[in-house]
């Protein structure tokens, strides 16, 4: 039913999912830069496309709407929202009586900011596997919200500038939203609020917010990309306390190597339990995983399943 080569191409269309070369016609699971090329045409949600617009410029697209088919080149597509981040979505593809469904990102836990995730059944299953190795279990995210708050809380009760560090796309909007609904005023790098804009036009509200300048960061958060952390934009601040938002923050050591003085474990991916729950879900007869651990199929197969790394591959059929 497809070949995976830098991309997943299904058979007997010009259709691909997700690929990481430019080519004719691609549906686009969301606008992280590793799934983000420039090809002629690009299928993806209203959102996606907005954020490719901006992030790599404009080319013909198509906007497709969740849970609405649309017939193209002999095949049936239904984009499914992922709970990754805004706009993320699973593509579902009908063709010749059999079903795939490629996850792109995904994530089950409820988030404040991404449309939440539902699950379609299908025979194959593209899943990503990040967080594929059974240490990577997170509190739900309500809990790592409060230990968020209450991070900001104490920094400026120790008269510190409290600096909040999570990836310029999703998780840095959905600290804003967790941090604004908590009533705090934001100062926003500048990467991040060109994003966050786009939030805006698409109904997010984070409250008191503004671009960062440095004579302005009294009683505020400064909001971050990973990278500004060791930046002098950061580091000019005398008196701050920084976290840093990452799944990777289950491993002790996470802060000590990215120079933070918290790391939570404040994911947009699902973790172990949740990409065996959504495997669970799809029900499928097939599994290949992605974007993750090669042993994390061992983990499926164990409950069952028929699962294996997808390896670059001239042609799948099932049946
Ligand atoms: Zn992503």
């Amino acid at each position: 039913m497809f070949q995976y080569d830098k991309g997943i191409k299904i058979n007997g269309t010009d259709l691909w999912l997700d690929a990481q070369k430019s080519v004719g016609l691609c549906c686009v699971s969301h606008s992280h830069m590793d799934h983000a090329v420039k090809h002629t045409k690009s299928l993806a949600t209203d959102k996606t496309i907005r954020f490719l617009n901006q992030r790599i410029g404009k080319s013909k697209s198509t906007c497709l709407t969740f849970k609405k088919p649309y017939e193209i080149d002999g095949c049936t597509i239904t984009l499914f929202p992922a709970g990754h981040i805004l706009g993320s979505a699973q593509v579902f593809v009908e063709k010749d009586g059999q079903t795939l469904l490629y996850s792109g990102d995904f994530n089950l836990d409820e988030s404040a900011t991404a449309e939440p995730i539902e699950i379609p059944e299908s025979d194959i299953l593209i899943m990503e596997c990040t967080f594929g190795k059974p240490v990577y279990r997170f509190p739900k995210r309500k809990i790592v919200a409060d230990q968020l708050i209450s991070f900001v809380n104490n920094t400026f009760k120790q008269n510190a500038v409290p600096v909040v560090s999570g990836y310029a796309l999703g998780k840095a909007q959905e600290a804003m939203k967790i941090l604004g609904d908590a009533g705090f005023e934001l100062s926003v790098h500048g990467s991040v609020a060109v994003l966050a804009k786009i939030y805006e036009e698409f109904g997010i509200n984070f409250g008191i917010w503004s671009k960062f300048n440095k004579a302005e960061l009294d009683g505020k958060v400064l909001v971050v990309p990973p990278s500004a952390i060791k930046n002098r934009m950061v580091k000019n601040i005398p008196n701050r306390r920084t976290v840093f938002l990452t799944g990777w923050a289950v491993h002790a050591g996470t802060k000590y190597r990215r120079g933070v003085d918290e790391a939570l474990p404040f994911s947009d991916h699902a973790d172990f339990d949740g990409l065996i729950e959504y495997a669970k879900r799809v029900n499928p007869k097939k599994i290949f995983t992605t974007h993750g651990f090669e042993e994390f199929p061992h983990y499926l197969r164990q409950l069952g399943f028929d699962a294996e790394p997808l390896k670059k591959i001239k042609q799948l059929s099932l049946f």
